[in-house]
């Protein structure tokens, strides 16, 4: 079509977070050319606001850790849900891709002895977060940048031309992938300023869309994240697994109205901030589970000394996996001891002198002073559960990352398997880092066999994918796109949060079905120029999609375990723990779920654990064999 932009590369990268630059710089490395795409400016993505920091056992402020113990941390973390291959590669990549960052010019905190510094979080055994004050993502996506700009200095020198092998479209939405057979030929979309239509043609592309928090009402997402990625991979005939598995964080603000949801840090907590309840209590002491009770203090005394002596006390259970606070903090609420706007209190304000929490927190620091009018030097801050980040994601392979559809590779949050069903908090930053690479990789080692087979975009396919993206310009009187909006993250909200119950998800799913009918009739009608009803009106499809995928697989798994709460199952179920949710589309493009085996763990990886830990996860058959094991 003419009034397309139409360029052409070898691998087109959709999100331009960590997971994409760091797949992009691989990409180019191995002498690929490169497109970056990103919705809204370049440097602004999730990963810029990611505050703690990122995951690496590198030892450096406890030399216990290795990279078995930040393996069993995450496998704990995601209740073994988790696709062990993935869990293991993480924690024995995850120093290399950050030692490899200070290379690139990254300043992380130090220890006195001048090594990177790690500060402790929740379910990590030791200190193990490599940091840049609260600002890490800043610092990490400032130097994945600068890396891309030194490639395109390189590429001027060689060809005049700055952007002659990797280029960055900011400010793009790709709406669709396109095929050509079985086999990814490109990607079509939208130049936000002007609507201005635009293809890439590719063999290869890797979606790095980040998350689907606006789905929810109460969220700490920003408007990016529709889940654009997982609907583009489900379009294309890819698979998603375990969908239900969403964390809530347990400390957004809660109040005023118009910041509820924005993120509290964890580091509140990794550096001394204890929760209460109205009473004055620290509640969370009441709240341990069965499978942490070991590694969990059981008095405050304990937990307090913990902080100056982790050898030789346990840690506060304020440090819990964030599945567990955020049940924990509802629970409370839920029982009339919240606070005043309904949270908890979180206390930095009485455990820390305050330049010290001016100094550790100054981002925290600041978002109070400026959104809430609370000095957090002086007083608690009020905090509740919020929409956070999603575990499920595109089905992909661990070592290349690669979906079910030939050419299509997935990275960072948009992918499934590595965080099982819940996250550590730093586990994502890593993740984006070791997965990122291997995604460019992969996507580089499948053109060099592709050779000069290349797949061919197909033109009817670029008309559907426009008449499909101007319906919403063209139905004069239909459905206001931000209506519908609102009473899906209302929807998701109420009856598919964090408990969920049988009779409220099935209506959730009637729900989304009406909404479906409703997004027929989308109306925004005006011009493409700067035209934000038409961009809410063309994600709702992604939001629909996606939030199908997960009110359907909530729907279906009958346990509780980690960001999966079941009120009329709350136990883990050792059966369930074998079962991956793959959800893909049937033909009326509704999602459909089949189950699949969870892959097994190898038996090396297996003995990093007691088999009294493995009994509360797995069957007796699965266990058999294991030294330790009765014959
Ligand atoms: P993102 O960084 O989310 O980037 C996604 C990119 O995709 C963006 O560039 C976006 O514009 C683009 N995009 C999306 N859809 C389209 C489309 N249709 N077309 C074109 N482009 C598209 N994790 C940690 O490990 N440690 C932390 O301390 C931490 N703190 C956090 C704090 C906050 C407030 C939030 C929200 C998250 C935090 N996380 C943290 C989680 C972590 O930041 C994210 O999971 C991670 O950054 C995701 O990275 P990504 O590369 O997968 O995607």
């Amino acid at each position: 079509s003419t009034d397309t932009l139409t360029y052409e590369y070898d691998v087109v990268v959709i999100g331009a977070g960590g997971a994409g630059l760091r797949a992009a710089i691989e990409a180019r490395a191995q002498g690929r050319s490169v497109a970056i795409i990103c919705k809204s400016l370049f440097g602004k993505a999730h990963t810029v606001m990611a505050e703690g920091g990122a995951a690496a056992a590198m030892g450096n402020v406890n030399a216990n850790d290795n990279w078995q113990v930040h393996f069993r941390d995450t496998m704990r973390g995601g209740k073994f849900l988790n696709n062990p291959r993935m869990a293991e590669l993480h924690a024995k990549e995850a120093p290399d891709r950050v030692w490899e960052l200070e290379e690139w010019g990254a300043l992380f905190d130090r220890t006195k002895d001048g090594k990177i510094s790690q500060r402790n979080f929740g379910g990590h055994e030791y200190p193990r977060l490599a940091h840049v004050g609260d600002r890490t993502g800043l610092e990490l996506i400032r130097t994945l940048q600068q890396a891309v700009v030194s490639f395109q200095q390189k590429d001027f020198r060689e060809h005049g031309d700055y952007e002659a092998r990797i280029k960055v479209f900011a400010e793009h939405t790709i709406t669709r992938l396109l095929l050509d057979g079985d086999r990814i030929a490109g990607a079509f979309g939208y130049r936000r300023e002007d609507g201005q239509f635009v293809l890439f043609k590719a063999p290869a592309v890797v979606l790095a869309t980040g998350g689907i928090g606006k789905s929810y009402k109460v969220t700490s997402n920003s408007w990016e994240y529709t889940g654009d990625g997982h609907a583009l991979a489900l379009l294309a005939g890819a698979t998603l697994i375990n969908m239900e598995c969403i964390q809530f964080h347990p400390t957004g603000m809660v109040w005023p109205p118009s910041v509820k949801g924005i993120l509290v840090t964890e580091s509140v907590r990794g550096d001394g901030g204890v929760l209460r309840n109205s009473e004055g209590k620290r509640f969370m002491f009441g709240y341990v589970p069965d499978v942490f009770r070991k590694q969990y203090a059981e008095t405050e005394e304990e937990a307090d000394r913990w902080y100056t002596d982790p050898d030789h006390n346990r840690r506060p259970p304020e440090l819990l996996p964030r599945d567990e606070v955020a049940r924990s903090i509802n629970s409370e609420v839920k029982a009339g001891r919240g606070t005043p706007h309904g949270g908890v209190f979180l206390d930095i304000a009485s455990r820390l002198p305050a330049e010290e929490v001016r100094r550790r927190l100054p981002s925290m620091y600041h978002q109070f002073k400026e959104l809430a009018d609370v000095d957090i030097t002086a007083e608690p801050m009020e905090v509740g559960p919020t929409c956070h980040y999603v575990m499920g994601g595109v089905e992909v392979d661990p070592d290349t990352a690669a979906s079910s559809v030939l050419g299509l590779f997935a990275a960072g949050e948009v992918a499934g398997g590595m965080h099982g069903s819940n996250r550590l908090g730093g586990n994502s930053l890593s993740d984006l880092l070791v997965f990122g690479r291997r995604a460019g990789l992969g996507a580089a080692d499948y053109i060099a066999r592709l050779e000069q087979d290349r797949p061919e975009v197909q033109d009817a396919d670029v008309d559907a994918a426009r008449t499909e993206a101007l319906a919403p310009l063209e139905f004069e009187a239909g459905e206001n796109p931000y209506t519908v909006h609102s009473e899906l993250q209302q929807t998701m909200n109420d009856l598919v949060g964090i408990i969920r119950r049988e009779h409220e998800v099935a209506a959730a799913i009637e729900k989304l079905g009406e909404f479906r009918e409703r997004r027929e009739k989308l109306s925004a009608p005006g011009s493409r120029t700067f035209n934000p009803g038409w961009h809410l009106a063309l994600d709702l499809r992604n939001m629909l999609l996606v939030s199908d995928c997960v009110a359907k697989a909530a729907l279906e798994r009958q346990e509780s375990r980690g960001g999966h709460t079941r009120e009329d199952y709350p136990v883990m179920s050792a059966t369930w723990r074998k079962v991956n949710l793959v959800c893909s589309l049937d033909e009326q493009g509704r999602a459909k779920l089949e189950h699949k085996p969870v892959p097994t763990i190898r038996h090396d990886l297996l003995e990093l654990f007691e088999v009294s830990e493995l009994r509360k996860y797995m069957t007796e058959e699965e266990l058999a064999g294991l030294p330790g094991m009765e014959p």
